[in-house]
């Protein structure tokens, strides 16, 4: 076919020695031949010698238009024809980074309406400007003191040296002195792995609320700025929460047997509440749709206070991240400016990218035009069906999703949901299987093997995708 002859033809197949890998085992690297994927199409990508995969991971979560859409491919370079580059320091107007927030804001959670955006390149960096923000606004108010930050364990936020202390990863960490000693972790919440024996799903959320409480309190609520979460934990492990009442019985059919805490955000907003602690919701993976609705926030009756976007924002043509953050927050740092005579001290060379801007704003328009949300809806009863399908298989211990995202965590017993020895290396074979029966889809801590299609997908490229899955775990056995 015609891709795979581009494939072919415009990549040679000696691999670079100059390039370090980020998130790799480097070592791994000694002798082997990577996966070089050099075109793609729809739901598909190619690698260097023309074979095809279809890509169940939207790249890195976030390829919800898939590859090759020309309209985002035209909104890019008829704005670099025009504008390829301005920036919004000094208060510059760059009107489509104005256009773009203005719509952000009439998308964004009740709790944002009125709200202020702050673009950036990375959910690292859309995470890391929050923290900025929460400082700055602690200090303006008269409570400097009031720095610290509540992460999770299996928690991501990213890498940057902030971000990186909040995201609850070992890996993350290691070698690294991280975290820095203004972040807290607590605990996951993952039923299924950190449940009790005996202990009810209402006894778990109890208690990790009265853990978040207690950490609070020993740190001393004065101290303590906000609590990070990701309504669904992406990269630890695609971990969720609860059950939300108001999910539609269409989009979950089919997999009520799953084991979920009830009520757990709303337990740790009362607590932090209670405290004066914002909570950050981070979107990046779950933010445009991929539950099913346009934030997870709202998936999982999470309330968030401020909250960061990035990823599927332009489908990942271009970079392009969002912090945004209430009206009071930003009244309060505007006002604060004008009394001290000084200036927000915060903004990156790409901040409000215009190229980045006409991507994102073509997306939504996309979005709303083919009713992206309703065809997530649409297809997630069939991709939970076929996930939750999966749990049967000897070696799957729990099989988890939402909206299209979901996860299987391997497991030695699925009884007494003994873990393998050698954590990974059970989910690293079977992603090695689907990679040879042309499917992408990735490995998470705890023997964890992810899904996360382009939200465009085909109902048939969905059982494709899920058949291909069962073979690879067959193979594994
Ligand atoms: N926050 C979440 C929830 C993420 O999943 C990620 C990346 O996977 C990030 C933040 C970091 O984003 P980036 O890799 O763009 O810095």
């Amino acid at each position: 076919c015609g891709m795979r002859r581009l494939a072919t033809a415009t990549q040679s197949s000696v691999p670079s020695g100059s390039l370090l890998y980020p998130m790799t085992n480097l070592s791994s690297l000694r002798g082997s031949q990577p996966l070089r994927i050099v075109a793609g199409k729809g739901a598909k990508v190619y690698d260097d010698t023309g074979k095809e995969y279809l890509e169940a991971m939207a790249g890195l979560w976030c390829t919800a238009l898939g590859w090759g859409h020309e309209e985002l491919v035209d909104a890019a370079t008829r704005q670099m024809r025009n504008l390829s580059y301005y920036h919004c320091f000094a208060g510059r107007q760059v009107p489509i980074a104005e256009e773009l927030a203005d719509k952000l804001i009439s998308l964004a959670p009740d709790t944002l309406q009125g709200g202020k955006v702050f673009f950036g390149m990375s959910g690292s960096d859309a995470n890391d400007t929050q923290v900025r923000l929460l400082w700055h606004y602690n200090t303006v108010r008269g409570l400097p003191q009031k720095r610290k930050i509540i992460g999770r364990v299996h928690g991501y936020h990213g890498v940057t040296v902030a971000s990186g202390s909040i995201t609850g990863l070992p890996h993350v960490h290691a070698q690294m002195g991280l975290p820095l000693d203004f972040v807290r972790h607590v605990s996951c919440p993952s039923f299924y792995r950190y449940g009790r024996d005996g202990e009810s799903e209402a006894e778990f959320v109890r208690r990790l609320a009265a853990e978040l409480e207690e950490l609070i309190l020993a740190e001393g609520p004065d101290q303590v700025a906000a609590f990070f979460a990701e309504p669904l934990q992406g990269a630890g492990g695609v971990i969720l929460p609860h059950l939300a009442a108001q999910w539609t019985p269409a989009i979950f059919a089919g997999f009520e047997t799953l084991q979920r805490p009830s009520g757990y955000f709303p337990a740790m907003r009362e607590v932090c509440d209670r405290y004066d602690v914002m909570v950050v919701g981070d979107e990046v993976i779950t933010g445009f749709g991929r539950t099913g609705k346009m934030w997870g926030c709202t998936a999982f009756q999470q309330t968030v206070d401020l909250l960061s976007c990035a990823k599927q924002l332009t489908s990942g043509y271009v970079p392009l991240s969002a912090a945004i953050l209430p009206r009071f927050m930003y009244d309060a740092i505007e006002a604060s400016t004008e009394r001290r005579g000084g200036v927000f001290g915060h903004g990156y060379t790409y901040t409000g990218h215009p190229v980045s801007c006409a991507v994102a704003l073509k997306l939504l328009e996309i979005y709303e035009r083919e009713q992206l949300l309703e065809r997530v809806a649409q297809l997630a009863p069939q991709f939970q069906r076929r996930l939750s399908g999966l749990g049967e298989h000897p070696l799957v211990g729990d099989a988890r999703g939402i909206g299209l995202i979901g996860a299987i965590e391997l497991v030695k017993e699925k009884e007494t949901k003994q873990p393998f020895d050698a954590s990974r290396a059970m989910a690293a074979k079977v992603v090695q299987f689907a990679l040879e029966r042309g499917l992408i889809v990735r490995v998470l801590p705890n023997d964890v093997v992810s899904i996360c299609p382009p939200l465009i997908v085909s109902s048939a490229e969905v059982d494709e995708i899920f058949d291909r899955l069962e073979g690879a775990l067959s193979d594994a056995l």
